[in-house]
């Protein structure tokens, strides 16, 4: 089962991608990670992503489409698809390299969340620095302030979930990714989940979809 995991910033696409892995055994391929993972390693391809991640814009296509080429020849199977394709134009160069990798996607899962919701879970998001755990200032505080439950590293807030940053990065999903719902309409893929409920009751309706 390969999946494509989308929808707007904050609307849980990372938070169900980690149940999948642990769950169903999924190999998540994130780009926003990867780029996060670039510009920690201060790669140049880290530090060409940070330039248009820190003002909440999308990074050049070419840039992403390569990335994820170089994850696809790996021979990853069973994946989730989580933050790519994010323009129309991904989507068709995600399409072409399915077809010359002998690959193919099975479901398009669109989380839908209200706007006012979104901006709510991405101001109040926090991350750990060093292994990735995701909390909120509200719904999902860290035992200790500052530190991670998990690795007892140091929790902040991403430079792109300021509320600054957060407006532009949400107008750039209405702009460029909403246009994704119609196109995997018409593949036949699509399916929307509604992501404004528990974490739990997502996932479940999430699995029974791939199941
Ligand atoms: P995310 O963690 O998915 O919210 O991504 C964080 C940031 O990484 C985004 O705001 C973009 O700047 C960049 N990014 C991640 N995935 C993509 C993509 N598929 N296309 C362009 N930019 C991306």
């Amino acid at each position: 089962m390969n999946l494509i995991l989308f929808g707007a910033p904050g609307a849980g696409k990372g938070t169900q991608s980690e149940l999948l892995i642990k769950r169903q055994g999924m190999t998540q391929i994130s780009t926003g990670d990867l780029f996060r993972a670039a510009i920690k390693g201060q790669t140049d391809l880290g530090k060409k992503a940070q330039e248009f991640m820190d003002k909440g814009q999308l990074v050049p296509d070419s840039i992403v489409i390569g990335m994820v080429e170089e994850v696809l020849q790996k021979g990853v199977t069973n994946f989730i698809l989580d933050g790519f394709p994010r323009t129309v134009a991904q989507a068709q160069a995600l399409d072409e390299l399915l077809v010359k990798m002998n690959l193919s996607i099975d479901k398009a899962i669109f989380l839908e969340v209200p706007m006012k919701i979104l901006m709510d879970r991405l101001t109040g998001r926090r991350v750990c620095k060093n292994c990735g755990a995701v909390y909120h200032v509200v719904s999902k505080p860290s035992k200790v302030e500052g530190k991670c439950d998990l690795c007892g590293g140091e929790v902040i807030q991403r430079n792109d979930d300021k509320a600054e940053v957060i407006e532009t990065r949400l107008k750039t999903y209405e702009e460029f990714t909403s246009p994704l719902k119609e196109f995997y309409k018409k593949s036949g893929k699509y399916t929307e989940v509604d992501g404004n409920r528990d974490t739990e009751e997502v996932y479940k309706e999430i699995e029974k979809i791939i199941k």
